[in-house]
């Protein structure tokens, strides 16, 4: 896609950090909410959600992904959450946020996705991703702590058939839970022409339970795939963050996203805007950049775009999770957007 030059400068000079990464990627949270409450990700009860006027508006989630594409040259913009089907009006959001130019794709639970997966196609979003931890209704009620994995299945389905394609899965394997499963879930995607990816569990649970020792590494993930399969590897899509494999013989690819034991930040491409307008630079970033203040106070886009380069020039060159300094990001990944 072409950058867009509403702003007269020309083409959009690039989003770049001192270590000379190109940002061309934004993840767009847009609620803190969730109708389900996986064990990795918030605790069973308890977790106050954002004020609704904390809130980005429509409007104004629309003039921040307008000044992204037009003057810092983002490319691809991922909407999530929390729950991102939850927003309401989600449909008209899309609608607008596609006529800006970039790639449109959307993380979620899939619980809605059967009603609206042909009205979100319609509106310009192109890709979903679905997280998906198991196949069994009595152990997903218990990871998410909701009886609704037929809503899951549902929606899956619906998205293929809406022409959102891929469709990928997302499933956190964690050891003694659901670590027996990943063989099935592969066939699972592949049957149905969905792309399986595995992520390593992260310490960004909002109830700061995260345990080293039940997150499932890529390097066993490999070993369990590779007792049946022989798996070619693939490599990484441009910046993506998961690296692929593929089944040796087949068409079926499976993605292993390492955060932890095999970080990509060195090719990271991403910038991460929160449902309450604070600009992130990573997503275990300590800091935040709150570009709603900005908006609310009249700034005009050329301040906010400052505001926006000077937050990813201020960005490490990694996360630390594997040193003992390590400091957990406040706000937790359902609050962040994962
Ligand atoms: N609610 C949507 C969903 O579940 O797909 C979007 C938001 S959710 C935070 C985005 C992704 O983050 C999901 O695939 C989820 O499995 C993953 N996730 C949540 N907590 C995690 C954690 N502690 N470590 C690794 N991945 C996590
Ligand atoms: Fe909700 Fe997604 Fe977190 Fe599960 S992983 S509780 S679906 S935000």
């Amino acid at each position: 896609m072409a950058p867009r030059t509403e702003h007269g400068h020309g083409a959009p000079s690039p989003l770049v950090d001192r270590f000379g990464r190109v940002h061309t990627d934004l993840r767009v949270s847009l609620t803190d909410r969730c109708n389900l409450r996986c064990t990795y990700c918030m605790p069973a009860e308890g977790l106050d959600w954002l004020p609704k006027a904390e809130v980005l508006t429509d409007d104004e989630i629309v003039r921040l992904v307008r000044i992204a594409v037009d003057r810092l040259g983002i490319r691809t913009v991922r909407l999530t959450g929390g729950e991102p089907l939850l927003r309401r009006g989600l449909p008209g959001l899309i609608a607008r946020l596609t006529a800006l130019g970039p790639e449109l794709s959307l993380t979620t639970n899939g619980i809605g996705l059967a009603r609206t997966a042909a009205e979100l196609r319609a509106a310009g979003l192109q890709r979903v991703n679905v997280s998906l931890d198991t196949l069994r209704p009595e152990r997903y009620a218990e990871i998410t702590r909701r009886d609704r994995i037929a809503d899951v299945f549902a929606g899956m389905a619906a998205a293929k058939a809406a022409g959102l394609a891929p469709v990928k899965i997302n499933a956190v394997p964690v050891r003694g839970v659901n670590d027996d499963e990943i063989l099935d879930l592969v066939e699972f995607a592949a049957e149905h022409g969905y792309r399986m990816r595995f992520i390593e569990s992260m310490p960004l649970d909002a109830q700061g339970a995260w345990n080293r020792d039940a997150m499932v590494t890529a390097d066993e993930l490999l070993e369990i795939l590779g007792r049946r399969w022989e798996l070619v590897p693939v490599g990484r899509h441009g910046n993506a963050p998961a690296e692929e494999w593929r089944i040796d013989g087949t068409r079926t690819v499976v993605g292993v996203i390492a955060s932890v034991t095999r970080p990509f930040c060195g090719g990271c491409d991403r910038v991460r805007l929160t449902a309450d307008g604070q600009l992130r630079n990573c997503l275990f970033a300590t800091e935040e950049s709150d570009l709603r203040a900005l908006l609310r106070g009249g700034a005009d886009d050329a301040a906010v775009e400052s505001a926006w380069r000077n937050t990813v020039a201020r960005k490490g060159p990694g996360h630390s999770i594997n040193s003992a300094d390590f400091v957990r990001p406040e706000r937790p990944m359902s609050a962040i957007g994962g």
